[in-house]
């Protein structure tokens, strides 16, 4: 899979992520990155590209034409297919989570445009943009880290990225749970011991506490993902048993209160 980023921070980008697994998987040849410098396709004679906000208003704004010609090269230079999915990391736009990483995953080539100061003029956005996402209810000074966010999740989910230790499975999200909680040695640390179920060597005892710990976690974290996860039976009376005995101690504290 490849990767093109529009940015004005080129370096940026290929130092935050030639790194680890990524640069891992970049010297193999399963991913690539280009990033690409907006600048270098001004036409100003002092190599600006942003200018003043029609109507007014504090700040810059990022101008088309330098973008517009940045986009068309990429798509000359490398593109296998005619119109690749162009992603502009923006505050406004959808909200990055683990399923966009899986279907962004499925793309041959993926285009991410990186904005700064106040913003693109809207009409380079009309024209090439086809996905708008955000990275969460903040607002960050560039879309460089967003994007980096954006690239390493989805690498994770192009086949060949992770290697089957590492595998994406059962990691946080699959199935709408989170990830339960890891330890390795030692046995004892800080007068915390590891907890017992794990040293057993039981797999079947093993696997049903790491699915009982993922439910609660889930629901003390984020109780909105279990509505959409896959429990057993068993796992459903777990969970249900955990709901009542939480609702003991609601009631059993407000009876003390009174
Ligand atoms: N004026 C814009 C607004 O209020 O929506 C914010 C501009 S922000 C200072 C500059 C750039 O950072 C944006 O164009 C975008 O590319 C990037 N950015 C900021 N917050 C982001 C977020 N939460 N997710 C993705 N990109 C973001």
């Amino acid at each position: 899979m490849d990767f093109h980023v529009m940015t004005l921070f080129p370096e940026m980008i290929t130092a935050g992520l030639h790194t680890s697994i990524l640069g891992r998987a970049m010297d193999a040849g399963i991913i690539s990155l280009n990033a690409v410098n907006i600048r270098d396709y001004s036409e100003d004679k002092h190599r600006h590209v942003d200018d003043y906000p029609y109507g007014g208003g504090a700040g810059m704004v990022m101008s088309a034409e330098p973008i517009s010609k940045c986009y068309e090269d990429i798509v000359l230079k490398r593109m296998k297919r005619s119109r690749p999915r162009v992603i502009y990391l923006t505050p406004q736009g959808r909200v990055f989570n683990q399923e966009m990483a899986k279907e962004f995953a499925q793309e041959e080539d993926l285009i991410f445009l990186c904005g700064h100061y106040e913003g693109v003029d809207e009409r380079v956005l009309d024209e090439i943009v086809t996905d708008r996402v955000s990275i969460g209810d903040y607002v960050l000074s560039g879309g460089e880290l967003a994007s980096m966010v954006m690239i390493d999740a989805i690498s994770r989910m192009v086949p060949g990225v992770l290697t089957n230790e590492e595998s994406g499975s059962t990691e946080s999200f699959e199935g709408n749970l989170l990830e339960y909680p890891q330890y390795t040695r030692p046995e004892v640390w800080h007068d915390r011991k590891v907890p017992e179920v794990l040293l057993s060597g039981h797999h079947a005892k093993i696997e049903e506490w790491r699915r009982q710990q993922s439910i609660l976690r889930t629901h003390q974290v984020r109780p909105e993902l279990l509505e959409g996860a896959e429990l057993s039976k068993k796992e459903k009376k777990f969970y249900r048993e955990l709901l009542e005995k939480e609702q003991e101690m609601i009631e059993k504290n407000a009876s003390e209160e009174n």
